[in-house]
């Protein structure tokens, strides 16, 4: 803390900051608008200059392609409809929903039938209700940075309606991510293109992971494994083929592997010998169907590790969902507590690989820090969390920075579909990230001199080092 602010004054400061609009109203440019409204000199005002201005690497969205979008912009058989239902279409839908919103209402709120007002009118008691969460928060802090509004009304729906509609032009991706939210690149996995998306180029500000889901953690059938094999796989060995042929083809264009399996089974990826699971795989072979739980286990968790290996041999870090569940209803907790424990052992087995644990494990955030401060090839990724549990994020920020080496943690990822929520998120966590940084500072836990080069790390260069962009622009010839 700098000697011209006493303690009262900086407390001040930084408990102003916890509200809303502590990053400005401008609508204009995040970068000149957050900067020019705080008006305070200080350590304070510092931090959240430098915070602002250093560009986020965004290590994981769901981002469909920006083609996709603009060209079904004003077709009526595509949802979420482009107006204030968009807004509710990830993640403020499950909270609607906790809330009390009925599931036809919710379909109701993205389709075309109703206008922007009646939309209004159908989830505003549930609004209500959830408007402190985070995902809400993420919502209003979206329409700040993109329209200068700072809550939704009947009166103002109309008119953010038609703002969200006129918005979805060529290039809004870039406008919206670089210009409103000064994120520098995005690291995508798309849920609908399968293991890669192949129908466009990375660039310098969009990239691709692959997906393990359909082709090894939680394989089902031999599908996706046939169509890149170019032939009926028929035993463990041609798999095994067939995922390196993916790896060789897909590899060196990937910025890495993402692997959401957790959602559907144990995150126990056991040893099991090639001989061991053959005869199963036959059986896998002739009908899926016909396998036990605990077969289709084994045959996962064989494939899975293969395609560790190969990943490790093309340097792409392992990213993989750990924790709270996306959605409503559906959690089962007890699998989620056992998630970190459950990784263990293919972390000792793969020392060389880099296992990216994503959205702090939460609420198992503590056995996520300890992973990383004891295995050297454990990293945690704060994508997602900042709009679960804003004052959890910020708190394990701090616990992160004082236990385990300030190069493992990536702290932004929107993990949003709709390229619109991006920046509410990516506010919410430079407040999160300013206010961690604020209160180590008052607490004397780091030094001034200390924090231009933590924000950078944390912000920007643990990522950009741990990933490895100009690799894969150079395997499309950028
Ligand atoms: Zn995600």
């Amino acid at each position: 803390m700098s000697k011209d602010i006493n303690r009262r004054d900086f407390i001040g400061l930084a408990g102003s900051s916890v509200g809303v609009g502590i990053f400005g109203n401008n609508p204009k440019s995040s970068k000149e608008a957050d900067i020019g409204n705080i008006g305070s000199k200080g350590p304070v005002s510092e931090i959240q200059v430098l915070v602002e201005k250093t560009p986020f690497i965004d290590t994981h969205e769901h981002l469909p392609p920006e083609s996709e979008r603009v060209s079904n912009k004003d077709n009526r058989d595509f949802t979420p409809t482009p107006d204030i239902g968009l807004l509710f279409s990830h993640y403020a839908n499950s909270d609607l929903q906790v809330a009390g919103l009925s599931s036809g209402d919710y379909n109701k709120l993205i389709s075309w039938e109703l206008s922007p007002k009646d939309k209004w009118n159908l989830i505003s008691p549930y609004y209500e209700k959830c408007r402190n969460t985070g995902y809400l928060l993420c919502v209003r802090e979206s329409l700040k940075a993109l329209f200068g509004e700072e809550d939704l009304s009947e009166g103002n729906c109309e008119k953010i309606s038609e703002m969200i509609r006129e918005g979805i032009q060529p290039g809004f991706y870039r406008r919206i991510l670089r210009d409103v939210a000064n994120i520098e690149y995005v690291q995508i996995n798309c849920l609908k293109s399968g293991v890669f998306r192949e129908s466009e180029p990375a660039s310098d500000l969009i990239c691709f992971d692959i997906s393990t889901v359909g082709i090894a953690s939680s394989i089902r059938n031999l599908k996706s494994l046939n169509k890149f094999s170019g032939m009926e796989v028929t035993s463990l060995k041609e798999a095994h083929n067939a995922i390196e042929h993916i790896f060789e083809k897909f590899g060196p264009k990937a910025i890495a592997v993402k692997d959401q399996s957790a959602y559907g089974r144990k995150l126990l990826y056991e040893r099991v010998k090639d001989e061991d699971v053959e005869p199963i795989f036959k059986k896998f072979v002739r009908k899926p169907s016909d396998l036990l739980p605990e077969e289709l286990k084994l045959i996962q968790d064989n494939l899975f590790r293969k395609c560790i290996q190969c990943a490790t041999e093309y340097k792409l870090p392992i990213k993989l969902h750990t924790g709270y569940f996306a959605g409503f209803n559906g959690m089962d907790l007890s699998r989620v507590r056992d998630n970190l424990c459950d990784l263990v052992p293919l972390i000792k087995d793969f020392p060389n690989t880099t296992f990216v644990l994503m959205h702090i494990a939460y609420p198992y955030q503590h056995e996520l820090i300890a992973l990383c401060k004891h295995y050297r090839n454990v990293y945690a990724d704060m994508c997602w969390s900042w709009i679960i549990d804003p004052v959890s994020a910020t708190l394990f920020l701090k616990e992160f920075l004082l236990t385990a080496p300030m190069h493992k943690i990536f702290t932004f990822g929107g993990d949003y579909t709709p390229v619109e929520l991006v920046p509410g998120h990516a506010r919410i966590a430079r407040k999160g990230i300013t206010l961690a940084i604020t209160q180590l500072l008052s607490e004397g836990w780091i030094t001034e001199s200390e924090v231009p080069e933590l924000l950078d790390r944390i912000i920007h260069r643990n990522a950009s080092e741990t990933f490895d962009l100009p690799r894969v622009l150079r395997a499309y010839g950028v």
